[in-house]
């Protein structure tokens, strides 16, 4: 059996709401091993949505249906659900007792009009909304399920994973093997990638595809087949060409990676942060449980910061530069020493557009690691823009740490 997405509603098609729905719903159906075969989004005309319905019911196409539940005049899916099968609406006890239910759990009076949601097509089977008011239900028609969501998106994915979902497991084979794996590639190029990874080297049955997400590429790799097998060989390849710029897989982020690095070995760690302005900080302290080893994070912006936080001498600023060798490596020690930390990391760069130099132009970034054993200071030439050249840098520096 074939499955299509059905979202409902004229705001999907003048541009107010950007129909996120579809995309949930492939993506929740996909790992399941189901293909979604065909997707459209219908106007708030109780006509064309019957139509829609009942072609695909003759077709014995699989209908996930989202939108149009809800109580105000525009929400007509109900009465055009029962148009389509020649079904008449009536008022669902199982439904009525459900919304009353949640009006009470959220303290609040059920308001006139709002029976209406339990006015669903007899013979429909009721699938509880489990944080919200429009019940969503399933009709079966010539041995062929359609199954109605509400449109809020949260409502319709809880709907989804916990009863469309396993309704379907029961009724229809999946045709792929749920296998998806997707690499996360830092410091070459998306055609340096590609390049050293022809399709001649992986099973036929695994198909690579390439995704930028800055400053990372996605190495997606998919495979039609029944063996988990050709998925562990493709991966294994990839790792063994790309060796450490894999930085991550699945839904894991280098700074995760970083995070939970740091949180097992136990140690400390201090930053001191010119051009990224505290976006290493920030990376880092997005993550909960980051207080177990970030002791803290100077924005040491300006050359008196340099000098008074972390004890650069005037005569290195002036001689050297704040964007030298030398001043990273004495921001570093600087706050490792102030911090008493195990590790530390300090950067000091020119994001740009302006406040390069022919000696020194934008992109040029010096980024300090110290270490309980060593303190090393890499020079490296980013390109992009300001915010390009800062999320690189940020990066970098948590991709050395990790190393
Ligand atoms: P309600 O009880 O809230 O009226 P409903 O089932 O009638 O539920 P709709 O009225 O169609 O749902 O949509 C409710 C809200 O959900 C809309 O305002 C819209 O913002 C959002 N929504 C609906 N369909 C989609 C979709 N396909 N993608 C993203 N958002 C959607
Ligand atoms: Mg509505």
């Amino acid at each position: 059996m074939k499955i299509a997405v059905v979202t409902i509603g004229d705001e999907l098609l003048n541009g107010e709401v950007v129909d996120t729905n579809t995309a949930e719903i492939a993506r929740a159906l996909r790992c399941e091993g189901y293909e979604i075969d065909q997707a459209v989004t219908l106007s708030d005309q109780p006509q064309l949505i019957a139509a829609t319905l009942q072609q695909l019911n003759k077709q014995k196409v699989i209908a996930l249906v989202s939108g149009g539940l809800g109580p105000t005049r525009d929400d007509v899916t109900a009465r055009a659900a029962a148009q389509a099968f020649h079904l008449t609406l009536a008022l669902n006890d199982l439904a009525l007792r459900q919304i009353e239910a949640f009006f009470k759990k959220s303290g609040r009076a059920f308001p006139p009009g709002n029976e209406k949601q339990a006015l669903i097509p007899h013979k429909a089977q009721v699938m509880e909304n489990c944080c919200g008011t429009a019940p969503g239900f399933i009709i079966t028609h010539n041995n062929c399920p359609a199954f109605f969501m509400p449109g809020v998106p949260h409502e319709m994915i809880a709907m989804l994973q916990q009863q469309v979902i396993p309704a379907l497991r029961r009724l229809v084979t999946p045709t792929l093997f749920c296998g998806e794996r997707v690499l996360k590639v830092f410091g070459l190029p998306e055609n340096d990638i590609e390049r050293q990874l022809p399709a001649s080297l992986f099973p036929q049955s695994v198909a690579l595809t390439f995704r930028l997400e800055y400053p990372l590429v996605l190495i997606k790799l998919n495979t039609s087949g029944k063996q988990e097998s050709d998925l562990d060989e493709a991966e294994h390849i990839v790792r063994n060409r790309l060796k450490h710029h894999v930085v991550a897989s699945g839904d894991q982020t280098l700074p995760e990676v970083v995070h939970h690095l740091l949180c097992h070995a136990e140690v400390t760690l201090s930053l001191a942060e010119s051009c990224t302005g505290g976006l290493i900080a920030k990376l880092l302290t997005d993550l909960p449980g980051s207080s177990a080893y970030l002791e803290r994070g100077a924005v040491t912006y300006a050359n008196s910061a340099k000098h008074d936080w972390l004890g650069i001498s005037n005569e290195l600023l002036l001689e050297k530069g704040a964007v030298s060798t030398e001043c990273a490596r004495g921001m570093v020690t600087g706050i490792r020493q102030r911090a008493r930390t195990d590790y530390a990391i300090a950067v000091t760069g020119i994001a740009g557009p302006g406040g390069g130099t022919a000696e020194k132009p934008c992109g040029t970034v010096f980024i300090g690691l110290a270490t309980p054993q060593h303190t090393e200071v890499r020079e490296c030439h980013f390109s992009g823009d300001r915010n390009q050249v800062r999320v690189k840098t940020a990066y970098t520096a948590l991709d050395w740490l990790r190393r």
